[in-house]
């Protein structure tokens, strides 16, 4: 006999759906909710979108992902947040969270005792993604970022879920697949506790539309089939991604104006200079140079950038 569930304050009974607002833990901030319970058993998949609020497609996807399932096609219960960072989506900011200046994907698992970001990060680990079989947590290039779509999975975490997780990356149509040995991102965070999980790449610079929006959803409907919550064959991705095994993500030492000497999914040759800082009287402050042989992921595209912000981040 199915049961009904509850995340967020929001019960709902097998077969239904139900949305709304989830709470955030000790705070008055919420955060956009659907929940999903699957009129079969299956697995719970949690689904979260727009941790940084300037990255439109994702934030849409989980939006129309959310209105189109239907409960009665679903074994298990879907999750969806959509999107979690809602202050700094109306602000059209990218991100951080205006209210305290942090960037929540570098908080998880988050504390209960921090600012709103971390008790935003303290909310998704325990309320959400500790309780799912499999976390989705859907990005793309924030508002000054440029990137061609793909896939992180967790590199840090038991073999078993880096396992499943690897797997489940490769049912994606995406241009690469990035091992990851970040920790505190949220789908890393929930890779070390346990939880299969992947990080998803698609859009940026401050745009959407809606052919890469059916691409998203298309791609997190093969996802869930591959995961049994949807009936339906697996389709076969249109061309094996490009594996990367390590990836460096290069942050700026000075602020100022950026320039970039490459573009994306170049090759780049140890030494090569693949861009440079100048100050706003066109002088040149620092020069960066690739370390190693690698392929160009992400490249920030805004002219301003801040020290300690990430202009390139390139992989072998
Ligand atoms: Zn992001």
């Amino acid at each position: 006999m199915r049961k009904e569930i509850t995340f967020g304050e929001i019960t709902v009974k097998p077969g239904e759906k139900k949305s709304g607002f989830a709470p955030v833990y000790a705070s008055d901030f919420s955060i956009p909710l659907t929940v999903i319970n699957g009129i079969q058993a299956g697995k719970t998949v949690v689904i979260t979108s727009g941790i940084h609020g300037g990255e439109y497609p994702c934030i849409e996807t989980a939006i129309e992902l959310a209105q189109e399932i239907d409960p009665l096609t679903v074994s298990g219960q879907l999750i969806i947040l959509h999107p979690v960072n809602i202050q700094a989506f109306q602000a059209r900011m990218s991100y951080i969270v205006p209210e305290d200046g942090k960037n929540i994907n570098r908080l998880f698992p988050g504390d209960k005792m921090g600012t709103i970001s971390d008790r935003i990060a303290y909310t998704i680990t325990t309320e959400y993604s500790d309780r799912a079989d499999f976390y989705i947590d859907l990005h793309g290039g924030d508002i000054h970022e440029s990137l061609p779509p793909y896939v992180y999975y967790p590199g840090i975490a038991d073999e078993k879920v880096v396992a499943q997780s690897k797997a489940a990356a490769e049912v994606l149509n995406a241009d690469f697949i990035v091992k990851s040995s970040a920790t505190t991102g949220a789908y890393n965070s929930a890779a070390i506790r346990g939880i299969p999980s992947l990080l998803i790449e698609l859009g940026g610079k401050g745009l959407w539309n809606l052919e890469e929006v059916i691409f998203y959803k298309n791609n997190i409907t093969n996802l869930l089939r591959h995961l049994h919550l949807l009936k339906g064959p697996v389709q076969i991705p249109r061309q094996k991604a490009y594996e990367i095994t390590k990836a460096e993500y290069i942050d700026a030492s000075e602020s100022g104006c950026w320039y970039p000497s490459v573009n994306l999914k170049d090759t780049v040759r140890k030494g090569q200079k693949i861009g440079q800082i100048k100050d706003v009287f066109g002088n040149t402050k620092e020069e960066i140079f690739a370390a190693y042989d690698a392929v160009i992921l992400f490249i920030t595209v805004s002219l301003a950038i801040n020290a300690n912000d990430p202009i390139i981040t390139y992989g072998i």
